[in-house]
């Protein structure tokens, strides 16, 4: 039922709904929707929304004797009074998004309940209603919005071109229909379809049909669930980056958000796997208690809040990155049907099917992967089954304790790289190599890099830090605040490896630097220290791994130097000692493999 909010819940909210764009709109109607119980919503646009806007869904519509309340002020079915207000699971509750449509634009409502026998039909121009009728129409609610801001020419001038304000409106409405995977959702610009997703609950689907195949083909299912929060989705492979953060959507219980605190987790969890300035994909959907979240700290309700910011951020950091763990990620090479063509006569062309992402969604549809069958070998049926079977059992095997699943990751590479039978090399830059499955190739200077930044980031971790001696110490005047406030850095700095002491007149003497830098380094650290002294913060770790990275390149050797079967084997050796031997620490695979499979197909012995 709808009712007016009293005038303490009404000012509680956070007040002046915005009504500054089109896809302002769209947002608060598709919510509406949303909340309305639709399995179908239809988006539909003329002129970047600005002449025309009509949502249609098949929800519970809203009662006859209601439909004129529903564009009051404070008008909502959703809540009563301010309790109810820390617990709300629905969309919008301020009351107040249909009234302020109405006061900018020409706006009908067409709606019928299920049991009410016929629609109908409000015609409403800024607080005016000009029709209240009954009309025949289908259970659910279609409203259209016309002319936006023709009472207020002004604000027209503040709009973009349509262009520019349809391709807001589709970006929306691709996200929140990817949070809504039940719903079917289809969006129209013009006389042009956009898409339309199936609401079959098949999140990779709809990435398929919003974002195209080309983005899902090397995504990551992420999965893991505690006691209060859980996180589905899908990461993108580290060879697969974007230069901004535009394929980064996050959804916190059901609600599209942006949310520096899960960008930071993100990022967090592909450090070391990717150069700064790439951004990997993220279709992340989080859920946690809805008392741990304040969604409407911003009027636009975009930014959240959360309670204990750092939890999540570690939830979010551990569960990418057991994910890319756990598939480490070993870039396939591709096999692309035109480096091996068939003339035209022997294979009829037919359409492409769109490529199915080479991932097992979790908790939906399972299929498993084609096996390779050796030539001339009978299949045994039976075999094939039951290890089918058994894979299908490991999926639904219940959550671990926190060690055992670190424990699982280390077992679970894809292979070792000290196993591997070394061939050679090619252009003295890549090593081949194969084991009884398939056939790799290495990057050496990749490979290299990988084993020089574990090094180092193992001395820079070390509680005895390796320290080099200075041949002539360093001298540094600091500001006065930086001496009073000495125990705030001081045992830090000594702790990475510094020998430092203080010398009177506000200056230190540094005789020793951390070994994993190059004096260089280390006094340009400390005077960057010294000079944005910020009350003893010290840098963040991130640009000291950097400067971490760009040691290890420094110093790794290069593609194109001859090294011997040896000194490959010995490289083999120190990877399968790494972490993470798979890839440099910028994100640049380390292996590329060709599965026994892959590459008899290409010699056309198996279809
Ligand atoms: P709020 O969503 O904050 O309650 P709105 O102004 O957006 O406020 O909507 C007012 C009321 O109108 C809602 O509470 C709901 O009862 C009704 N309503 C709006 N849109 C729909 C819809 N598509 N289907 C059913 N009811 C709707
Ligand atoms: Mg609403």
């Amino acid at each position: 039922m709808i009712k007016i909010l009293d005038k303490r819940t009404a000012d509680k909210i956070a007040a002046g709904e915005v009504i500054d764009r089109p896809v302002s709109i769209i947002k608060e109607l598709v919510e509406n929707s949303i909340d309305a119980g639709a399995t179908s919503i239809t988006v539909e646009i003329s002129n970047g929304g600005k002449s025309y806007i009509r949502v249609t869904d098949n929800g519970c519509g809203i009662p006859a004797d209601e439909v004129e309340l529903a564009f009051k002020r404070h008008a909502t079915s959703k809540i009563s009074d301010v309790s109810d207000l820390d617990s709300i699971y629905t969309l919008g509750f301020r009351g107040e998004a249909l009234a302020s449509i109405c006061a900018v634009a020409r706006v009908e409502v067409m709606t019928k309940t299920e049991d009410a026998k016929t629609g109908r039909r409000v015609i409403v121009e800024g607080s005016n209603i000009l029709e209240n009728a009954g009309f025949g129409c289908p259970v659910g609610t279609t409203i259209t919005v016309r002319d936006l801001f023709y009472n207020i020419p002004a604000r027209l001038k503040f709009l973009a071109s349509d262009a520019a304000e349809a391709r807001r409106i589709t970006d929306i409405i691709s996200k929140i229909a990817l949070s809504y995977p039940d719903i079917r959702f289809k969006m129209i610009n013009g006389n042009k379809h956009v898409f339309t997703t199936t609401g079959k609950g098949i999140i990779l689907n709809n990435i398929v049909n919003i974002y195209g195949a080309d983005l899902s083909k090397d995504l990551i299912a992420i999965d893991k669930k505690t006691d209060r929060f859980s996180i589905k989705g899908f990461v993108s492979n580290p060879a697969y980056s974007l230069t901004s953060r535009i394929r980064q959507i996050f959804c916190v219980n059901g609600r599209v958000i942006s949310s520096s605190i899960i960008e930071r987790g993100l990022e967090k969890a592909y450090k070391e796997r990717l150069f700064q300035g790439r951004f990997p994909v993220a279709f992340l959907f989080i859920s946690l208690p809805p008392e741990e979240v304040d969604v409407n700290v911003h009027p636009t309700k975009k930014e959240i809040r959360f309670d204990d910011n750092a939890e999540v951020e570690d939830f979010v950091e551990s569960a990418v990155r057991e994910a890319l763990a756990r598939t480490e990620a070993i870039p396939s090479a591709k096999i692309r049907e035109e480096n091996f063509p068939v003339s035209k006569k022997q294979e009829p062309q037919v359409a492409k099917p769109i490529e199915k992402p080479r991932v097992s969604e979790p908790n939906f549809e399972y299929k498993p992967e084609r096996k390779s069958i050796p030539q001339g070998e009978q299949v045994d049926i039976k075999n094939l089954l039951s290890s089918i079977r058994k894979e299908e059992e490991k999926k639904v095997e219940p959550v671990k304790p926190e060690a055992e699943i670190k424990q699982e990751i280390k077992i679970a590479r894809p292979f070792e790289p000290a196993a591997l039978n070394i061939i050679g090399s090619v252009f003295n830059t890549y090593i081949l190599a194969y084991d009884e499955n398939c056939f790799y190739m290495v990057d050496q200077h990749a490979a290299h890099e990988r084993v020089f930044y574990e090094k180092f980031k193992a001395q820079y971790e070390a509680i005895d830090k390796v320290a080099q001696q200075l041949l002539i110490p360093l001298n540094f005047n600091v500001p006065s605040d930086v001496v009073t406030m000495e125990d705030s850095w001081l045992p830090k700095v000594i702790q990475m490896g510094y020998s430092i002491e203080y010398f009177g007149n506000n200056t230190y003497m540094v005789r020793e630097v951390p070994s994993f830098m190059t004096p260089y380094e280390a006094e340009s650290f400390l005077r960057t220290l010294f000079t944005e002294f910020k009350g003893g913060k010290l840098p963040d770790n991130q640009k000291l791994l950097d400067r971490i990275i760009m040691n290890s390149c420094k110093a790794a050797i290069k593609g194109g130097d001859n090294i011997s079967l040896n000194e490959m084997n010995a490289l083999m050796m120190q990877l399968s000692a790494c972490e993470n031997p798979f890839s440099c620490p910028h994100g640049r695979p380390v292996f590329v493999k060709m599965t026994q499979y892959e590459i008899e197909k290409m010699f056309k012995r198996v279809q």
